[in-house]
């Protein structure tokens, strides 16, 4: 690659998804900390979008990898060889989980799990439509796509899903006119992508309700809350809720790309048989990711009192006490700290990176800065990123 500058290699043959790419090149990354070619260093403020939950380079999800690699690598499409990884992976998630949440289809991604549960859900329930919430963010893929309420990132791939019935976060009104009996609510307990709105108990215990009433199944996407993010190691541990399905992704690989979608036995049988091959992977299940994921979820449950989630986020709310900044929404190490406008936000963001702090915006409130940090972040890097965001704000008119 010698007779191209790595930036213009980079354009001409990455697919572009936006028209004003980062940019931003990395060599390695340690800790909480991502490193250019030329030594700068760069705070990881958003973990790769929830995903470096443990750090960069974490020794046992590292170690768990390599030991794997030395036995074996993919041996066969999902669901027909006894793997020990998987089952490992299933037992120590089912250490964390309620009981009734005892079996578990492993994927490639978070997209992969809201395909699989939607599918699930409509063989269960013999029925087809859905209720999501307004500016939920499922994944990219033809049916996560469908839930997406957004026409601005949706039209364009229409005809997508039809009988999907879009409802706001929070709105029991809504809630209770809905009319059709969907097979499954669809639900985020912090809306990440619309500046991590949370959900309140109030309205969840409705969403519970009216899925006990209808026969709906609750599905609750934990792809980005889940692995300890708001400070339990699930979301709806905070909430008397349990969902029918859960969703998992992003941190659940510690780096490695995984997801699972996870029902009770009874519920998830129904893809095994009339017709069988319900959902068909190649590569779900991997044997290195599943290892990657088990270390991953060891290390979370068996570090969580030292990463102090909780107290992290009130460390960030008390340096972030700022007035050009209106709120801090969110829960846990999931914030968005919401700024006066979009434009506002993205001086930030590229100041910040000039001070050497890696941050970003959010899908639905590019106005909203993302504040989601390995777990293992310290008291000292988090005044560092926060002095950084209040000297910007200081010194913008
Ligand atoms: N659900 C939620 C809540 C997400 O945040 C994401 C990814 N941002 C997804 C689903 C989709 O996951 P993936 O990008 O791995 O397909």
């Amino acid at each position: 690659m010698n007779h191209h500058s790595n930036r213009s290699w980079f354009l001409q043959t990455m697919a572009q998804t936006s028209d004003a790419p980062l940019m931003l090149e990395i060599e390695r990354a340690e800790g909480n900390w991502m490193i250019a070619p030329d030594g700068k260093r760069y705070l990881d403020l958003i973990s790769g979008i929830s995903v470096s939950s443990l750090g960069h380079g974490n020794k046992a999800v590292i170690d768990a990898v390599q030991q794997q690699l030395q036995k074996h690598m993919h041996l066969m499409v999902y669901g027909e060889v006894v793997q020990q990884p998987q089952m490992q992976l299933a037992e120590a998630l089912g250490k964390v989980l309620p009981e009734h949440l005892n079996n578990f289809y492993f994927v490639n991604s978070g997209s992969e799990a809201v395909e699989g549960a939607m599918k699930l859900a409509k063989r269960f329930t013999r029925r087809s439509g859905f209720v999501a919430q307004l500016d939920a963010y499922h994944g990219s893929t033809q049916g996560a796509l469908s839930l997406m309420s957004n026409p601005y990132y949706s039209d364009n791939y229409k005809p997508l899903l039809p009988d999907i019935h879009f409802i706001g976060m929070n709105d029991i009104e809504a809630l209770n006119n809905i009319e059709i009996k969907p097979a499954a609510v669809v639900m985020e307990l912090v809306q990440a992508e619309r500046g991590c709105l949370q959900a309140t108990q109030e309205y969840v215990s409705a969403v519970k309700a009216f899925c006990k009433s209808t026969g709906a199944l609750l599905i609750i996407d934990e792809i980005q809350t889940g692995l300890g993010r708001t400070g339990t190691m699930f979301a709806f541990e905070q909430y008397q809720v349990e969902p029918d399905i859960l969703l998992l992704g992003k941190a659940l690989g510690g780096g490695m790309p995984m997801g699972a979608f996870v029902a009770p036995k009874y519920m998830m049988e129904v893809l095994s048989v009339n017709p069988v091959l319900g959902h068909i992977t190649t590569f779900g299940g991997h044997p290195v990711c599943c290892a990657a994921a088990t270390a991953a979820v060891h290390q979370t449950t068996d570090r969580f009192q030292e990463f102090e989630v909780s107290r992290k986020e009130q460390l960030f709310r008390t340096l972030l006490q700022h007035p050009k900044i209106k709120a801090v929404e969110g829960k846990g190490l999931l914030l968005a700290a919401h700024l006066k406008d979009e434009k506002t936000c993205r001086d930030l963001i590229s100041y910040a990176l000039t001070q050497g702090v890696f941050t970003d915006w959010f899908l639905y409130a590019p106005h909203a800065l993302r504040i989601a940090p390995p777990l293992t972040i310290t008291d000292e890097e988090i005044t560092f990123a926060c002095e950084t965001i209040v000297n910007f704000l200081n010194f913008q008119d």
